[in-house]
């Protein structure tokens, strides 16, 4: 692993290496849970459509069938954009962009990275944007 020199506003490469060990058990355990939910395989891109559960053709069976079933997909919508944020985050801890705003360039504080590591950008930009919301 590349040495980085420590500096007070940037996130550590051991807390990099920590937070990389436990984004890739949180995708494992996603790509599982989303696996449960589409029945399909979620390594495949672009992959939309909840499993649509079959009880039976009575009324309250078919309202249960739909009730899951929306259930399922907004469940699926939470996971694959978790998984989204997780895949871009282990992406820019490969290119080593890691700990870096992606609006200002300056160092995101590792308080605010351990606490979410997915953050890709610093409370400055981000109180800003949501203001400008
Ligand atoms: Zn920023």
């Amino acid at each position: 692993m590349k040495e980085n020199k420590e500096n007070l506003t940037m996130i550590s490469s051991q807390d990099i290496a920590k937070i990389e060990k436990e984004l890739n058990q949180q995708k494992k355990q996603i790509e599982n849970d989303l696996k449960n939910i589409s029945g399909k395989d979620a390594h495949e891109a672009d992959n939309i459509g909840a499993k649509f559960p079959e009880y039976g053709d009575k009324m309250d069976e078919n309202a249960q069938e739909i009730s899951d079933y929306s259930t399922n997909l907004a469940t699926e919508k939470v996971l694959e954009s978790a998984l989204k944020d997780i895949n871009s985050t282990l992406e820019r801890i490969k290119k080593g962009s890691y700990g870096v705003c992606k609006y200002c360039a300056k160092p995101i504080a590792p308080k605010r990275l351990i606490a979410r590591p997915t953050a890709s950008s610093c409370v400055e930009c981000k109180t800003e944007l949501q203001e400008n919301e």
